[in-house]
């Protein structure tokens, strides 16, 4: 009996060993889907992920029904309508195709009030996606089976996030400092002095914040040999891509009409020169170190067509860096500023001399600080530090 019940369980076992498989196409969900909704008070952005579980398709919708009162207001990486309390998520061209098992990204930003419920009653290509529920935060990187029995590798830890700044796109690497524990930048950010240090510092603030309750305050001088910044390695590194770069920063004095430089990035298609956003004859600008190209130009009317920095107040500055084609636009408080555009055409005052030479950058670090070439010293504070492959907004 018991040799006969153990023969059984052998046979059925492999049994459904061998049936998992074949049924596999058939019993598999049509689509899993992975959903990390990142909120505040009002409003709220997703990132979702869905899997293509049915036979490969050459495009496709994602569609599903809020419970409460969300209203999508924008999306990235997918066409995102809402129709009622029916939202639907079409691909775009260059991610419609899903082989099976396959995977994509999308996201949108959404306001709501009262309770934000993430939804469950996700269609792929119109077909209940059925089975599983998704799972609110997604840990699922999508492993694929090991393929022999190694030692427990434990789970590869993630690496210590910090808690989310505000108003950031799920996909981007964001840092309001809150993490920070000491009064010295640490973790991912590191204090540098390029050339030589001298009186310019740099330290973490718990007096003045935008979100939560710590920020990067720069103590900014003047002179050449006082330049100091606060470097990022983690959050740029992709060469050819369109990196969008967003912070808030505040400071205590009207940028000078010397030229200075408060944010630089290193250009590994350049050289290894830098990037600088800062400013020039009272207004932002950018300047390339590799051949001082500044964006505007400095004439009148170029430095016209950018905006000084307001004082004393937190500013949202926003720009997207396309490695692609070499185009920058750049938001002040949400606002384009026709000065601080290089289009690729070019245009007298604004891009003209930015546009003397092909420029494709591959931005590699990203680092915060003060540099003045002369003239200049500032107190400045950052907080809210996003960068990623869509705008953040503000
Ligand atoms: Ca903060």
């Amino acid at each position: 009996m018991r040799g006969r019940s153990l023969a059984v369980v052998t046979a059925a076992s492999v049994l459904a060993a061998g049936f998992a498989g074949v049924q596999a196409a058939s019993a598999a969900p049509v689509c899993t889907v992975g959903w990390t909704a990142n909120q505040w008070a009002t409003g709220f952005t997703a990132d979702v992920q869905v899997t293509n579980g049915g036979a490969a398709v050459t495009s496709w919708t994602l569609s599903w029904t809020f419970a409460g009162d969300q209203r999508v207001t924008n999306g990235w990486n997918a066409t995102v309508t809402q129709s009622g309390n029916v939202v639907t998520a079409a691909s775009t061209g260059w991610n419609g195709p899903l082989a099976t098992g396959a995977s994509t990204r999308f996201g949108f930003q959404a306001t709501y009030s009262g309770a934000n419920t993430a939804p469950t009653d996700f269609a792929f290509n119109g077909v209940p996606c059925g089975g599983d529920t998704p799972a609110t935060p997604t840990p699922t990187p999508a492993t694929p089976t090991p393929a022999t029995p190694t030692p427990a590798t434990p789970t590869p830890t993630p690496t210590t996030t910090p808690p989310p700044a505000e108003g950031c796109v799920p996909t981007a690497i964001c840092d309001g400092f809150e993490n920070q524990a000491g009064s010295v930048p640490a973790g991912n950010w590191a204090v540098t002095y390029p050339d030589c240090s001298g009186a310019g510092s740099a330290a973490i603030d718990r007096t003045v914040a935008r979100s939560g309750s710590v920020s990067l305050r720069i103590n900014g001088a003047a002179g050449y040999c006082n330049h100091v910044f606060v470097r990022n390695t983690q959050i740029l590194g992709a060469a050819g891509a369109a990196w969008y770069v967003r912070f808030w920063v505040r400071h205590t004095t009207a940028l000078p009409s010397a030229h200075v430089t408060a944010v630089a990035m290193r250009d590994s298609a350049d050289g290894d020169r830098d990037l600088r956003f800062g400013g020039q004859n009272g207004a932002l600008q950018f300047n390339r170190a590799s051949d001082d190209a500044t964006l505007p130009e400095q004439s009148p009317a170029g430095v016209a067509l950018s905006a000084p920095l307001p004082v004393n107040t937190w500013n949202c500055v926003e720009y997207k860096v396309d490695g692609r084609d070499g185009t920058i636009e750049t938001w002040l408080n949400g606002t384009s500023v026709p000065g601080l555009r290089a289009d690729g055409t070019p245009t007298h005052d604004i891009d003209g001399q930015w546009l003397n030479r092909t420029w494709r950058p591959a931005l590699t670090d990203l680092r915060l600080g003060w540099e003045s070439y002369g003239e200049g010293a500032d107190t400045l504070w950052y907080d809210d530090v996003a960068v990623s492959g869509a705008r953040n907004g503000c």
